[in-house]
């Protein structure tokens, strides 16, 4: 079967599909189709979903999404001390961006794939290398529900370690906000200009938020520029990548930032402000 044939069969029109994620599906089966034809060895996010007929776009648990916003709101709203609310939102600021860079470092190693528990999310991570318009095409919804699990597994931590004081509201909230405010940055690097709000397009250019150009960096070479909301911590990453090039240390640190980085900047700002 030639390349040409083999991907017939598909209804490839945007238009076609009222979800996004039903027609990145079909983009996925194209693809797989067309390396399968051409003999093509597929990397190992291919050969998962090939083997498996995966749906690597899935939309997202909506109700979640809207828990976190409300639990965002909250935890700024009930704050009474505006120095440690400023400090904290700070803090995420930055440590935001280092840990975007920690995370994808780890979801991009193609050595990852069939490891329990990351494995799923490795090949949605390693899919965008093929699509990178896949992030800006579906609902803000799922690219935020993205993070479902994830903020599950870190509230879990935050609130059963912390309790539920003040304090571990505030962490809770600014830290879900910057990371929302992560994946909406990444989003924006892949939108096209005209569709980017003005604010969001002086943020760019202004390196509050991630330009997208440095962003590009990453989509030519899959070892650099790991970091999505403003990318000031990738010299850093880098840094660090030259010094332990090994995917397993950078799979623990991902493992213990996710489990206590949000309790322990909680212990800090009650340690300062209590
Ligand atoms: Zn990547
Ligand atoms: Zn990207």
């Amino acid at each position: 079967m030639d390349a040409v044939a083999a991907v017939q069969g598909y209804d490839a029109r945007k238009e076609s599909y009222e979800d996004m994620n039903d027609w990145l599906n079909v983009l996925v089966k194209k693809r797989i189709a067309k390396a399968r034809a051409e003999g093509e060895a597929l990397p190992a996010e291919m050969a998962w979903v090939a083997e498996r007929d995966h749906e690597v776009y899935v939309k997202r648990f909506k109700p979640m999404v809207l828990v976190v916003l409300a639990l965002c709101i909250y935890g700024i709203a009930q704050t009474s001390n505006p120095i440690a609310l400023l400090a904290t939102f700070v803090v995420f600021y930055f440590y935001i961006d280092f840990y975007s860079g920690v995370l994808h470092v780890v979801l991009d190693n193609p050595r990852f794939v069939r490891l329990p528990l990351i494995g799923v999310p490795c090949v949605e991570f390693q899919w965008h290398h093929t699509f990178p318009y896949d992030i800006s095409t579906r609902r803000l919804f799922d690219v935020w529900g993205d993070l479902n699990v994830l903020l599950l597994v870190k509230s879990a931590f935050l609130f059963g370690i912390c309790g539920f004081s003040t304090t571990t509201f505030m962490v809770a909230g600014v830290g879900y906000a910057w990371g929302y405010a992560n994946q909406f940055s990444h989003r924006l690097a892949h939108t096209a200009p005209r569709n980017r709000p003005k604010l969001a397009v002086w943020m760019q250019e202004h390196r509050l938020l991630m330009p997208p150009a440095v962003h590009h960096v990453h989509h030519n070479d899959h070892t650099q520029a790991f970091p999505v909301l403003s990318g000031h911590s990738r010299g850093l990453i880098q840094g660090m990548l030259r010094v332990i090039p090994n995917g397993y240390f950078w799979l623990v640190l991902f493992v213990v930032l996710t489990a206590l980085d949000l309790v322990a900047i909680c212990w800090l700002v009650d340690r300062i402000w209590s």
